[in-house]
């Protein structure tokens, strides 16, 4: 397997110079996986087109991206190596992904790092200049590489800079504020797409030799997420309901250290970096009682002196204690609120404490590390995390974080195969899209590290093998009947919900869809909990055909028209992560289903039905329920085993 990548680039197709220039490449998405996509494959001399939602590609989703992204360089001579990055990936995603692409991932890692040092990226280094690391969850060494709190702004800063080159050398042609409604299939592959100016309000259609979405991930079905509001699924949908399968939907992660949601006026959930779990430690109280008088408000964290704190990961996980992967946190968490422990005044929160780290490396060396993540909470609370609070027996206890698990990322994605190539011949899925490479569970710092590998160093190898024999093909008239009927469908459907005029707004039904998912297909998940989700999805469903108001006009900018356009996906994603959650009779990863777990809470897997991806075609409409179609998974180097994060 260590081979494989090296054979697959010795043997693959290439394309000749010459014919480059003679092929098109649309590219859907400027974060990090289609910036850098884009910007790749420009270079190499194919011409590109670009699509993104926002006014510039450097306000995609993957700007917001905190703590880091991994690499396998063994800076720290601590025992990393490429084989232990791919080995902690496969165990932390729960033995549910596919073990090659695995491999390749941890592969190209190290390029990345090279890569992105060059472009500029100012990661953090060591006093004496060399990179500087630090640990995230599901990992005993420190590979994670970072620019304070902003690594996924200085990354795409760096991506955006190859692609500016490639812009003003005439190579990447950018179409922001453009957001792609559907997929063109001609002969049965993909060759275009339509997209909605969404200034205008226009359709327009766009062709080329092969179509790649970099769209990013559906944690929005939520309503409540981490994610940027903008994040949606509809171009993983159009491509789904055009018969790209989507793999593993259910597999959807719940980071552990979000702040609470402080009530139903909310939009939006925020972050708080797994790299604050390096230094920070979390705890409850030991004692009910302390914990109802916390809840109350008659005392405060600090208050609570060390003895009567239940630092509960560093008991239940010696091995890793507050590094454990992140649904082991979240699960963790959750188990202590539902048994009383929980703190803030609904009872649904732990603290994240840095009283020990200040006072064994001081104050200015913990903001050196975390400054405007404390600052970012204090903005957000009003509370100071690194202020003094409280000195008891001579111990000085600092004001902690309050943290609560957040849906964060997703797991599942629109299938692809080893190329990155989905079912759909010429369309491929790269970034958090695709259903990539982090199985049932991702681990801290590994989505930009998947996201740049596949758009710097695996799709502009795996799209040459496609595209060798299209040069010959002439470039497609976009007046042909395939373009006409996918322009005319999406038109059809912009009246269709512009003319529903009922009473609710898009935001009040797709909050409705929140509470359903997180309650019933959040992190605990049972048969009959998920087919009453499903039910009460469908009659939601209901509600937004028949009760949906869309103000304005279709013509010139219409935010809620894009919103409700959003939601009719999200609709259609929440009932997919709810069929795969259901058929999965297991526990894995994120996604736990509660009636399989250990004496001690702990996932159950069922490896001898379940160990397969997990694919579901679309079947002609949003109210059918969609087919499955099992991938096998096939382990050659890793033993599949239980994962153990106690020693
Ligand atoms: C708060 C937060 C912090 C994070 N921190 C980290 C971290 O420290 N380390 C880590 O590894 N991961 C982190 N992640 C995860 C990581 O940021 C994302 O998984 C990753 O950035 C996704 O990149 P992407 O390129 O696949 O998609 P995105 O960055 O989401 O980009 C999607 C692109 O697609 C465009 N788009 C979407 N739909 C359409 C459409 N229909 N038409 C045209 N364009 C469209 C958008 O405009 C955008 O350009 C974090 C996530 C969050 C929410």
């Amino acid at each position: 397997m260590a081979e494989k990548w090296t054979n697959y680039k010795a043997h693959q197709r290439l394309v000749n110079p010459k014919n480059k220039l003679k092929l098109d490449v649309i590219v859907v998405g400027t974060g990090l996986a289609g910036a850098s996509a884009a910007a790749s494959l420009g270079e190499m001399g194919f011409n590109v087109l670009n699509f993104c939602i926002q006014d510039s590609p450097r306000r995609a989703h993957s700007i917001a991206a905190q703590g880091g992204i991994n690499a396998a360089k063994n800076y720290q001579n601590d025992g990393d190596s490429v084989y232990r990055l791919f080995y902690d990936t496969v165990k932390g995603g729960d033995y549910r992904a596919r073990e090659a692409n695995v491999y390749r991932l941890a592969e190209v890692s190290n390029n990345i790092i090279d890569q992105c040092v060059a472009q500029g990226v100012p990661f953090a280094r060591e006093y004496g200049g060399m990179l500087a690391n630090r640990s995230f969850g599901g990992a005993q060494v420190s590979r994670t590489f970072y620019a304070k709190g902003q690594t996924g702004q200085q990354l795409l800063l760096g991506a955006y800079s190859s692609l500016s080159r490639q812009v003003e050398a005439g190579k990447v042609k950018l179409y922001t504020r453009y957001e792609m409604e559907d997929l063109v299939i001609i002969d049965g592959r993909a060759r275009g797409i339509i997209a909605k100016n969404l200034v205008s309000g226009k359709l327009e259609r766009f062709t080329a030799n092969a179509v790649v979405i970099a769209t990013g991930g559906y944690g929005n079905t939520y309503f409540l997420s981490t994610n940027a509001m903008g994040c949606n699924c509809s171009a993983a949908m159009a491509c789904y309901r055009k018969g790209a399968y989507f793999a593993n939907p259910s597999y959807v992660q719940i980071h552990p250290t979000c702040i609470p949601v402080h009530g139903d006026n909310q939009s939006k959930l925020t972050l708080m970096s797994e790299s604050l779990r390096n230094d920070g430690r979390i705890w409850v109280p030991k004692k009910l009682e302390d914990a109802k008088k916390l809840q109350a408000g008659e005392i405060q964290g600090p208050d609570i002196p060390e003895e009567d704190r239940d630092y509960y990961l560093e008991r239940r996980y010696p091995a890793f204690g507050n590094l454990v992967p992140r649904d082991v946190a979240s699960r963790a968490a959750k188990e202590r609120c539902d048994k009383g422990y929980g703190v803030n005044n609904t009872g649904l929160a732990v603290f994240l404490d840095f009283s020990e780290s200040i006072n064994r490396l001081g104050y200015d060396e913990i903001m050196q590390r975390y400054g405007n993540l404390f600052d970012m909470y204090e903005e957000i609370t009003d509370v100071n995390p690194g202020k003094l609070a409280k000195e008891i027996n001579g111990v000085k206890y600092y004001n902690p974080m309050m943290i609560f698990p957040a849906i964060h990322y997703t797991m599942g994605g629109i299938w692809v195969d080893y190329e990155l190539m989905t079912t759909i011949p010429g369309l491929f899925a790269i970034g958090e899209c695709n259903f990539s490479d982090h199985g049932a569970n991702r681990l801290g710092a590994s989505a930009l590290m998947q996201g740049l590998a596949d758009g710097y160093f695996v799709l502009p190898y795996t799209i040459q093998n496609y595209l060798a024999d299209q040069a010959v093909w002439p470039r497609l008239s976009t007046d042909l009947p395939e373009f006409e009927a996918a322009e005319k469908a999406v038109d059809a459907e912009i009246d269709r919900l512009m003319n529903i005029q009922g009473k609710r707004s898009v935001d009040s039904i797709h909050k409705e869809l929140g509470h359903i998912m997180w309650e019933h297909v959040g992190m605990g998940r049972t048969k009959e909990g998920l087919e009453e989700g499903l039910r009460l999805m469908k009659d939601l469903r209901k509600e937004f055909e028949t009760n949906l108001y869309v103000p304005g006009t279709k013509e010139g900018l219409n935010t809620e028209l894009d919103k409700a356009i959003h939601l009719r996906d999200f609709i259609t994603m929440g009932e997919l992560v709810a069929y795969d959650a259901l058929h999965r009779e297991e526990s894995c990863g994120g996604h736990f289903r509660e009636e399989h777990q250990t004496e001690e809470g702990e996932a159950k897997r069922n490896d001898a039905d379940f160990f397969y991806v997990g694919c579901w075609e679309y079947q002609g409409s949003d109210e059918k329920a969609p087919e499955l179609i099992k991938e096998p998974l096939e382990y050659e180097a890793i033993k599949v085993q239980t994962r153990n994060y106690k020693n």
